[in-house]
């Protein structure tokens, strides 16, 4: 950091308000975590210098010796950890093994049947602004209005309907446990393929917190920089007679050289990830998760689907008469990150909506449990719920600001000598 600070002060004051950042507020959003001081160690390694296009023992690049040991720990950690036959650890983030997983399971044009954005799926399931909607033909299962759950006999009509190439199931803002086994009957019973995008939970899967999806999957795509807590950057697992068209669906198909640096940190993750203590992390998020949700509920938050089984649960603030841009922006203001969400059927455009989105993973990291979910959820309600434009709003989110710094005081997201 020496050098840093010498050489580019700029940069090195960004890193610098980024740490405070990180260390003086609250992190609640559900796609972050805190990487460990040596998962931080190899992605700021010289492994950065490495070109090493291809695979270990068959490299495009002479010298790739250390990286092929650091590509190997990564591979065969990542399938002890998941119990998987295969494993590509290249992928740069979810998008990228998402990209990768569509070229080696379906052809431009074929049908896709994955979740609706709105009600949760990720862009990359067939989203117009996306390669999956551009180039592939999507079709949208949604949640039940009543339940809010994923609406399995709808999923059953529209394969039957359309017979999918690929059907997805794996979310960005569904808090509950998804029916791997009745995907798995339905992709059988119409001939598809089926991906799990475990991006948002595969860390929860590593911890053995959540129940695993490979056992049923084709394909498992991931990203390794949310609750797993490793680098940013993505993952594919898939059965052994899908390995080779999943490699190269990686290399050379969506990407070039891997970044070394990052498969390096991702071995690192994985292997801090198949440890008791992480373990109690990932069961430890989810118990946190049911507690903040249920104390949001109790400040007149209605939880989508009536509470959450993973890491991560939706708000509607419709009864608070508050929107979803409004609450980001007044928990900001008291030194609270969370994001707004749409809530299914939300009558509000997605850049305004009705709810909010909030995860423990970072806050779990920090070492925070249910006393302190409960202490939050009534922050957040007199966040929201203040009006920064009046002059007793601004003095309330001020006192939240200040009540914060105290909670997160007493849990520093890393040692003071590793900042
Ligand atoms: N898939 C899901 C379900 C996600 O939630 C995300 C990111 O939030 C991704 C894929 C994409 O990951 P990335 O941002 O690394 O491209």
């Amino acid at each position: 950091f020496a050098a840093l600070e010498r050489e580019d002060p700029e940069i090195a004051d960004v890193l610098v308000d980024e740490v405070a950042r990180q260390r003086d507020t609250l992190q609640l959003i559900a796609s972050e975590s805190f990487t460990s001081p040596a998962v931080l160690a190899a992605l700021g390694s010289t492994l950065a210098n490495k070109y090493a296009e291809g695979y270990p023992g068959q490299r495009y690049y002479g010298g790739c010796g250390q990286v092929d040991r650091a590509e190997r720990l990564a591979v065969e950690r990542a399938l002890d950890l998941f119990v998987a036959e295969h494993a590509n650890v290249q992928p740069h983030s979810g998008t990228s093994a998402n990209l990768a997983a569509y070229a080696a399971l379906a052809e431009p044009g074929d049908v896709v049947l994955a979740m609706g954005l709105p009600h949760g799926g990720h862009l990359t399931h067939g989203s117009k602004a996306s390669f999956s909607g551009k180039w592939f033909h999507p079709i949208a299962y949604r949640v039940a209005p009543e339940t809010e759950e994923i609406d399995y006999d709808e999923v059953r009509d529209l394969a039957l309907a359309h017979r999918p190439k690929l059907i997805i199931c794996g979310a960005t803002s569904y808090p509950r446990l998804i029916d791997f086994a009745l995907f798995r009957e339905i992709a059988d019973q119409v001939g598809a393929y089926l991906m799990v995008d475990a991006a948002h939970f595969i860390g929860l899967v590593a911890g053995r917190a959540l129940p695993s999806p490979v056992p049923f999957a084709d394909v498992v795509t991931g990203t390794t920089h949310k609750a797993l807590r490793g680098p940013r950057g993505g993952m594919i697992l898939c059965r052994a007679e899908l390995a080779q068209r999943i490699d190269k669906a990686v290399f050379p198909f969506a990407q070039g050289g891997p970044m070394m640096h990052a498969v390096a940190a991702k071995a690192v993750a994985f292997r801090e990830a198949g440890t008791p203590d992480f373990r109690g992390y990932a069961n430890q998020t989810v118990r946190n998760a049911r507690a903040l949700c249920a104390g949001l509920a109790a400040e007149g938050m209605r939880p989508v689907t009536g509470g959450t089984d993973n890491h991560l649960a939706v708000l509607d603030l419709r009864e608070l008469g508050v929107t979803g841009r409004d609450a980001e922006a007044r928990c900001a203001r008291a030194g609270i990150a969370l994001n707004k969400n749409p809530v299914p059927y939300d009558p509000e455009r997605p850049a305004v909506a009705s709810g909010v989105r909030v995860g423990t993973p970072s806050v779990t990291s920090q070492g925070m449990r249910e006393g302190e979910m409960r202490r939050i959820a009534s922050l957040i309600g007199r966040a929201v719920t203040a009006d920064p434009d009046t002059a007793a709003g601004a003095a309330a989110l001020r006192d939240v600001a200040l009540e914060v710094g105290e909670i997160v005081g007493a849990f520093p997201p890393y040692p003071l000598d590793a900042e």
